[in-house]
């Protein structure tokens, strides 16, 4: 088992550090071979005779063994002249030459194999691990070279169709592995699609025989009041945006399952990562309520507390009746007339109310995400007409609503006076409280009068100055 010396940067450091020579080779028979490190010299011969270039359809198989006293031993090509593989082909190699020789180790009763097609042709697994019974199969892609997310969404959706379970080790050096030099590791697309299909990003140096996983600490989310704040953290496999932690571990730390690599940490990972998930969910779904009755409570404060709207009611069947027979105009009473002129009445009660609520929606928009000023709108101007309430709407629209311009608690208390027909010097009083409420909601800010200019005064409990205080929207 290999250890890593130093902080996590040097680690993540020597994890990435660069050993472009083999040490595996391929036997004959396709199997890996193992250089051990210190072993050049005595296993030189047997090298030489039996082992070849792991590197598919090499040119120039033949290898020799390179004795280093300080660095680690390795494989070469024997001929001085041979081609000398790209850095990526040699890692790939090796990594390749690992995953099957570890898995023959761990599995044997299980095939693993190189190169191996899928059913349909289409897909060629680096290595194949086929269950004893042939119903599991695990295809394991080294991925050192570049991959598009275009490109690895094909290559899983197609593993997948055909019952196969794809298991993604990227390069410990090049493309995908890219330290932040503090402790991280940058996430490309690619990890991102794959965290986002729910499966672990890793990566392998098969040098070292190290697999580093990607996690971070994650916030768990918490309702205070109506805003969202970050309670707990929780180590899980998605860092959102922000750049990895990388955990490296021994190869032999995992195992092998019908669902792909596990072990007990990469587990525990994959558990939190589904609880983060479902918690932080839930806490967004109780935030909209938390919000939509904070809305409401907030249009409730500023109603008399005696007459707190209901909740909306459902709507009512709509019962069909028979119209009552029209009474001929000779025989209609002044009861009659009544009763349609307070039909007409009620009538434009309600159009204004509709009138209202687009007029109200259209300026403001949904407040706090809620349509909870629509439903005050609503009881404001469909109850009976005597209400206090509807003086207040009708002042509201009037003045308030949409209106960018300064008013006075005497343009208020005409509009109660109209409406409620009371004296126009007790509107000036329930204006003046009504006014007061809105400022002390924050609805409405007084204002100094620079003219000094004195308008009509009712008399009585409110005065003059009550009378021309000037009001507008903050
Ligand atoms: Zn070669």
């Amino acid at each position: 088992m290999t250890v890593l010396e130093g902080s996590h940067a040097d680690q993540l450091a020597a994890f990435q550090r660069e050993e472009r020579n083999f040490v595996y080779g391929r036997l004959d028979t396709g199997d890996p071979w193992f250089l051990s490190d210190d072993e050049a010299i005595e296993r030189r011969l047997f090298v030489r005779e039996n082992v070849l270039c792991p590197v598919p359809d090499c040119d120039t198989p033949q290898l020799t063994t390179v004795h280093r006293p300080v660095h680690r031993d390795h494989l070469r090509h024997l001929s001085k002249s041979a081609i000398d593989h790209a850095a990526e082909s040699v890692f790939h190699a090796n990594a390749c030459a690992l995953i099957k020789e570890w898995l023959d180790r761990r599995y044997p009763k299980s095939h693993a194999q190189r190169e191996q097609w899928s059913d349909n042709g289409k897909r060629r697994a680096d290595v194949m691990l086929t269950s004893e019974d042939g119903t599991a199969r695990i295809a394991f892609e080294i991925q050192y070279s570049s991959l598009s997310v275009l490109e690895w969404r094909q290559r899983h959706d197609s593993y997948r169709e055909q019952g196969i379970v794809d298991v993604w080790l990227f390069g410990h050096n090049g493309h995908h592995f890219r330290p932040t030099g503090d402790d991280a590791v940058k996430l490309s697309d690619v990890h991102r699609a794959i965290l986002k299909s729910g499966s672990p990003v890793m990566w392998l140096n098969p040098v070292i025989q190290l697999v580093g996983v990607a996690w971070r600490d994650m916030p768990l989310h918490k309702l205070v009041g109506t805003m969202v704040t970050a309670a707990e953290m929780l180590p899980v496999l998605d860092p959102g945006s922000k750049p990895a932690w990388v955990n490296l571990l021994d190869l032999d730390a995992f195992n092998v399952a019908r669902d792909g690599l596990h072990s007990a940490w990469l587990d525990e990972l994959v558990e939190n990562t589904r609880r983060r998930k479902e918690h932080n969910e839930a806490v967004q779904l109780d935030l909209q309520e938390a919000r939509a009755r904070a809305a409401e409570q907030e249009y409730r404060d500023l109603l008399p507390i005696h007459q707190v709207p209901q909740k909306p009611m459902p709507p009512q069947p709509i019962v069909e009746t028979k119209p009552p027979p029209l009474p001929s105009p000779q025989l209609r009473s002044p009861a009659v007339d009544e009763r349609a002129a307070r039909r007409a009445r009620e009538d434009q009660i309600v159009s204004t109310a509709e009138a209202a609520r687009r007029r109200i929606a259209e300026h403001y928009g949904p407040w706090h995400g809620s349509d909870a000023h629509l439903a005050a709108v609503s009881f404001f101007t469909s109850g009976a007409p005597e209400l206090d309430e509807h003086w207040q709407a009708e002042a509201y629209f009037e003045l308030v609503a949409g209106q960018q311009a300064s008013f006075t608690v005497g343009d208020v208390a005409r509009v109660a006076a109209r409406r409620s027909e009371l004296p126009l010097a007790s509107s000036t009083s329930a204006a003046a409280a009504w006014v007061d409420r809105l400022v002390r909601h924050g609805f409405l800010t007084y204002v100094w009068r620079p003219d000094g200019q004195v308008q009509p005064t009712g008399t009585g409990r409110a005065g003059g100055h009550e009378f021309n205080r000037v009001v507008r929207r903050p």
